[in-house]
């Protein structure tokens, strides 16, 4: 098995039968060769540096109804607040002062918040902080929304596909959202020149080996600037309510394939992993993980933004949750930057 992470490694590719091994894989020795491997090439690319991303979950309205989120539509339990554009930019300006240099937009596909406004938030965290990065995460819109929101300044976009199989993304939706259209904006994105993240999660319900060989061959042949990865984790207010959570450790697996697939590509811990792992943060870095995304929205959304139940957190206060973070990296040997983290193209 080790071979086959020598030649991933080399080849950034893997035959369908090795891959699906390595999948499957749990012994402890090529595991830990597989997390050494990806944590070598991570440090190639980017050293020891984190790279923190401040997150602000500025809505949970949302228009969809994915039957694994607990924002969704249906949810009549849920509830629902916006931030205010003055609030969200207090949010950055707090994040800023604290050496954020990525502030990420994320929120449920909310219609009040029209390109216009969008566009006017944009402008406004770049105007106050022109040299901070800025992450949409705002789910799926027409092409020429993606161009405006390109031109008011947005540096990236992360829009997980969720699953790279069409059949398996039927059982994750409901039948108004469509696969097509969802790989149509990721390809929409890439072009306009965002960096761009897709991503999936690990362990969704009715998942197979083939469905994650399957977003494993998407992700790298769509070569994404950025891939976001983490377990499913059952909502109590929603129709998956009583599915197993993914695996963690599978999970660990996962970040550690993708980066040797895309050497360089910005991997974050994701809150889900630190929701079913303690030390899921430290643990996602020694698998090749590269970036993790504080949460810096006001304290008092923080636990109606909820996807799924017992969401983890780095500590209440911003500050706080950083002073935390960078002591755990510091004792595994990684050191969080204040840095925009943006994407290195590979040296070959
Ligand atoms: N509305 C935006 C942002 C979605 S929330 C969009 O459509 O892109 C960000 C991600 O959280 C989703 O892409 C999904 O992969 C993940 N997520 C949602 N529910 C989850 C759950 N129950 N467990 C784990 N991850 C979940």
């Amino acid at each position: 098995m080790c071979n086959a992470i020598d030649r991933l490694r080399r080849d950034r590719a893997l035959p369908d039968g090795q891959m699906r091994a390595l999948l499957l894989c749990e012994d402890r020795d090529v595991l830990s060769y597989l997390f050494q491997q990806a944590r070598r090439v991570r440090e190639e690319a980017y050293g020891r540096a984190v790279f923190i991303r401040g997150l602000v979950e500025f809505t949970n309205h949302c228009k969809n109804d994915c039957y694994y989120c607990g924002i969704r539509r249906s949810n009549a339990q849920a509830q629902r607040y916006r931030l205010q554009e003055e609030q969200i930019l207090q949010c950055a300006q707090s994040g800023y002062r604290l050496g954020f240099r990525t502030i990420v937009l994320q929120g449920g596909e909310d219609p009040f918040f029209t390109d216009e406004k969008m566009v006017s938030i944009i402008r406004g965290i770049k105007s106050q902080h022109p040299d901070c990065a800025v992450t949409l995460s705002i789910g799926e819109r027409p092409e020429k929304s993606y161009r405006a929101f390109f031109e008011a300044g947005a540096d990236r976009y992360l829009l997980r596909h969720e699953t790279a199989d069409e059949a398996h993304y039927g059982l994750l939706h409901p039948a108004g959202m469509s696969f097509r259209h969802r790989m149509d904006c990721l390809k929409a994105l890439k072009e306009i020149g965002f960096q761009t993240g897709c991503g999936f999660m690990v362990g969704s319900p009715y998942q197979t080996v083939d469905n994650l060989l399957s977003d494993l061959a998407f992700t790298a042949a769509f070569q994404p600037q950025m891939v976001g990865i983490g377990p499913f984790i059952p909502h109590r207010d929603t129709p998956f309510k009583d599915r197993a959570a993914g695996s963690a450790l599978m999970t660990l697996k996962l970040l550690a394939i993708i980066r040797l697939l895309l050497p360089t590509v910005l991997l974050p811990a994701t809150t889900a992993l630190n929701t079913l792992l303690p030390d899921g943060c430290e643990q996602g870095m020694l698998a090749g993980a590269n970036v993790v995304m504080p949460n810096l929205s006001p304290q008092g959304v923080r636990k109606k933004y909820m996807l799924y139940n017992n969401k983890a957190s780095f500590g209440s206060e911003a500050a706080e949750a950083l002073d935390s973070l960078r002591a755990r990296m510091a004792r595994i040997g990684y050191e969080v930057v204040c840095d925009r983290g943006d994407y290195r193209q590979p040296s070959c």
